[in-house]
């Protein structure tokens, strides 16, 4: 009986999944705001996460399952119990997922798990992983989300992109997270001429994560504002809903409060530039 009423969650979930799948991430005429935790610590901190932004309107929730952190000894995330309580939000709250694939060993568990497959900047020059996302992401329609590297030019950030489309027709879309530079006041600086000029070289949508390029939760409101103003398709941003007690980024992160008023602006400035916010 219990195994019965599994087989229906499961195929009610994946014809779900299907159906997000076939949509695009990034569609015309509207600002994409992704928003979630560093990452998942708890089934409770995720699903209370994924309650304002559902509230927002918002139809994207990240959560980082495997985490590429600097140093060994700092959380590396929950991994599969992340990814299961991202399958669940999903079916709960008809969310998309994004979270980050780190090794080549679990591209397919993740694409199993999430509509998006996110690369983070350590790996932008990965070329084995890129292909492998590039592979797996074709078979399972799945979109790929590829953050700038920290070190990276934008030449070298747009050949990495044909690493993952000369396997696959796939919907990548950039990210820009802030590049290494002599500024300390900053994590890192945002190169928001970045989106400038990628419209100018390509036709690929492109994103802002201003959480990891300033790394001051103060500051990711008007780095936003500005993303969107010069012409941004997006925004991938962190929330979390204890900011203090997060186990991972909790300075950069934005409480409920912060994200419900980020979103009031946008909507303001993407008013004005004929854009809607989803
Ligand atoms: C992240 O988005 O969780 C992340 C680790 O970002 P980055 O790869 O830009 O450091
Ligand atoms: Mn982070």
């Amino acid at each position: 009986m219990e195994d019965k009423k599994e087989k229906i969650k499961k195929i009610k979930n994946d014809s779900k999944n299907k159906l997000i799948s076939d949509e695009k991430l990034i569609k015309e005429g509207y600002i994409t705001i992704i928003a979630g935790p560093c990452a998942i610590e708890s089934w409770e901190q995720l699903d209370a996460g994924a309650r304002v932004i559902k509230d927002l309107g918002l139809s994207y929730m990240r959560g980082g399952a495997y985490k590429p952190r600097t140093s060994p000894y700092s959380f590396q995330g929950l991994k599969e119990e992340g990814l299961k309580y991202l399958k669940e939000i999903n079916a709960k709250y008809g969310l998309k997922t994004v979270t980050e694939v780190t090794d080549t060993e679990n591209v397919e568990i993740i694409a199993e798990s999430v509509d998006v497959l996110q690369i983070g900047t350590r790996n932008m020059s990965n070329f084995a992983l890129l292909e492998k996302i590039g592979r797996v992401a074709g078979e399972k329609n799945k979109k790929v989300i590829l953050k700038r590297g920290w070190a990276a030019s934008i030449k070298e950030w747009l050949l990495a992109v044909e690493y993952i489309t000369h396997i696959a027709d796939v919907e990548v879309v950039l990210c820009e997270r802030g590049i290494r530079t002599f500024e300390t006041s900053t994590r890192f600086t945002l190169d928001l001429s970045a989106v400038p000029v990628i419209k100018k070289l390509s036709k690929l949508p492109i994103i802002i994560d201003p959480s990891h390029a300033v790394g001051q939760s103060d500051l990711v409101i008007p780095m936003s504002r500005a993303a969107i103003a010069v012409g941004a398709d997006g925004l991938l941003v962190e929330a979390h809903i204890s900011p203090d007690k997060a186990l991972c980024d909790g300075q950069q992160s934005l409480n409920a409060k912060e994200l419900m008023e980020l979103v009031r602006q946008l909507k303001n400035i993407a008013g004005v530039i004929g854009k809607k916010i989803r």
